[in-house]
């Protein structure tokens, strides 16, 4: 931390105090300008909103540069007792460049001040934990993945059990990434082909259910856990071992209409009483079991890394998930971006397939930041609210 205190132009104007116990809570005056232009930035705007609140930040660092030469790390800051036996986990960047919508979204929540205030009645024995950029690497270099080419979201399967097998992306592994850019027709039309074969929700599911065989491929699990899935490992033991009732809230953005937070429920266990339980907290929930949600199953998310490290508590999750492009300009920013990497291609390629993942997965514009944190917002309220129901 710098010795100067940055104090935030944004912290809210203090709510005039309550005539009526329903009083208006706590909001942001501009929230688009909680977003963030680089990784360094978003990083140092998030510790700042922390220290102006009197709080602690834990960082676990990665021994590589940034984009820029700056340092890359997890950061943690807890608002709450150490003891808290309910626990809100909000979480951004798993995906990279993904984490410019998730750091603005923590950032604000900072800074609308303590959290007995964002709810009407009593907070009883409750803390958030943020934790701020799980894949620094990929934030900064504008990769989706890893440092490791490892889809951080697909990285958490037991390693000593046999992976899983994707056998539909070994159908189009070559397709995708071949060996020109852009591809040629005939691939193209091969790969529609394909689509037309399986359907898109099929399509969909071959190229990003996770796959474990291709470590130059897409959306590749790893073949360990990767430095972020320890370090998340080591932050949820050090934090949520005391828990009896822990949620949480992973922020995503790529997938469904634009500027809509689509709530994904995101659990290992697909029973109906956790279901409803998440549905009383957060209202309208997808899923992908029923294929209700723009997302698909996938192998290894991150969640199953807090029922493997805190198996004491009962949990409560789901992905916010935020649209950005349609769906196949993601994916071709993806492909392209891949490409560069497989065939390693010369860095003024490799820039501008970076910069061109980076728009699809974080639009400039202030709509959608305005309607991102709004939905945030929102969504983080209601878990805190929902926590207070759960016994302990
Ligand atoms: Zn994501």
């Amino acid at each position: 931390m710098t010795a100067t205190v940055t104090l935030s132009p944004l912290k809210p104007a203090r709510p005039a105090r309550p005539a009526h116990p329903m009083h208006a809570l706590p909001d942001i005056a501009d929230p688009t300008a909680l977003f963030s232009a680089s990784y360094a930035k978003a990083r140092r705007r998030f510790r700042d909103a922390a220290q102006h609140r009197g709080l602690g930040v834990e960082s676990t660092v990665l021994d590589l540069p940034g984009a820029d030469g700056e340092t890359l790390a997890v950061d943690v800051v807890r608002d709450g007792p150490l003891d808290a036996a309910r626990l809100l986990i909000v979480i951004s960047g798993v995906h990279g460049p993904e984490g410019y919508c998730g750091s603005a979204i923590q950032t604000g929540l900072l800074e609308l001040g303590p959290l007995e205030g964002l709810i009407d009645g009593p907070l009883r024995d409750t803390a958030v934990l943020h934790i701020h950029a799980l894949n620094p690497w990929g934030f900064s270099h504008s990769r989706r993945v890893t440092q490791e080419n490892v889809d951080l979201n697909r990285n958490c399967v037991d390693f000593h059990a046999p992976l899983p097998v994707n056998a539909a992306y070994a159908e189009i592994h070559d397709l995708l990434l071949p060996a020109t850019w852009p591809p040629a027709p005939a691939i193209e039309e091969a790969l529609a082909a394909y689509a037309e074969r399986v359907g898109p929700k099929g399509m969909q599911r071959a190229i990003s259910l996770g796959q474990y065989a291709w470590a130059d491929g897409m959306f590749f699990g790893g073949q360990a856990p990767t430095w972020s899935n320890r370090a998340l490992r080591a932050i949820l033991r050090r934090h949520g071992r005391r828990c009896r009732q822990i949620a949480s809230i992973d922020i995503h953005t790529g997938l469904g209409p634009y500027g809509h937070g689509e709530r994904i429920f995101a659990s290992p266990e697909q029973g109906a009483p956790i279901f409803e339980r998440a549905r009383q907290w957060w209202g309208e929930l997808t899923s992908v079991e029923t294929g209700s949600s723009s997302s698909i199953p996938m192998t290894g998310p991150v969640q199953f890394a807090q029922w493997d490290e805190c198996p004491q508590a009962e949990h409560t999750n789901i992905c916010l998930e935020f649209g950005t492009l349609p769906m196949e300009q993601v994916q071709q920013a993806l492909r392209a971006e891949h490409w560069t990497r497989r065939y390693g291609a010369d860095a003024n390629r490799t820039t501008a397939a970076r910069a061109a993942l980076k728009a699809a997965f974080y639009p400039d514009a202030n709509d959608w930041k305005a309607a991102v944190w709004r939905q945030g917002r929102e969504a983080f309220v209601q878990a805190l609210a929902g926590l207070q129901r759960v016994p302990v």
